[in-house]
């Protein structure tokens, strides 16, 4: 996807801190983190959302989520971290190429806002 900030992202023609790249997955640092760790892992596929995401996309969304387990092991935040999807505007979804939020290293609230 030619114009989607997070395509962008991983052809690198936009800057990000790269915190763990494979052939399918790469995750990089939030730039407004809302927490000590909060590092977006994304698919390298365009997928927009979860809701956009078929049977076909089961591996990478699996993908994505044991990868912000190892980068939260690495970080050790594994007393406390939180995996987020925020799915439609409704829920704060600002970017419509499929992410996991990892976010760790403080206190985390529940429920959520
Ligand atoms: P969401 O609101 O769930 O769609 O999450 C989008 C996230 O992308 C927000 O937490 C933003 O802070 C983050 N974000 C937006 N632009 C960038 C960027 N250029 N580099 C890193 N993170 C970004
Ligand atoms: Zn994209």
């Amino acid at each position: 996807m030619v114009n989607c900030l997070f395509c962008r992202i991983i052809r690198g023609d936009v800057p990000s801190k790269r915190v763990y790249e494979d052939e399918h997955i790469y995750a990089f640092e939030d730039i407004n983190p809302q927490a000590p760790t909060h590092v977006l892992v994304i698919p390298k596929k365009h997928i927009a959302g979860l809701k956009e995401a078929t049977s076909e996309d089961e591996e990478l969304v699996g993908r994505c989520h044991l990868v912000a387990a190892h980068i939260a092991r690495q970080r050790s935040v594994e007393d406390g971290y939180r995996t987020v999807l925020n799915v439609g505007p409704r829920a704060g979804q600002s970017v419509f190429h499929l992410h996991v939020h990892l976010l760790g290293g403080r206190t985390l609230q529940w429920p959520p806002g």
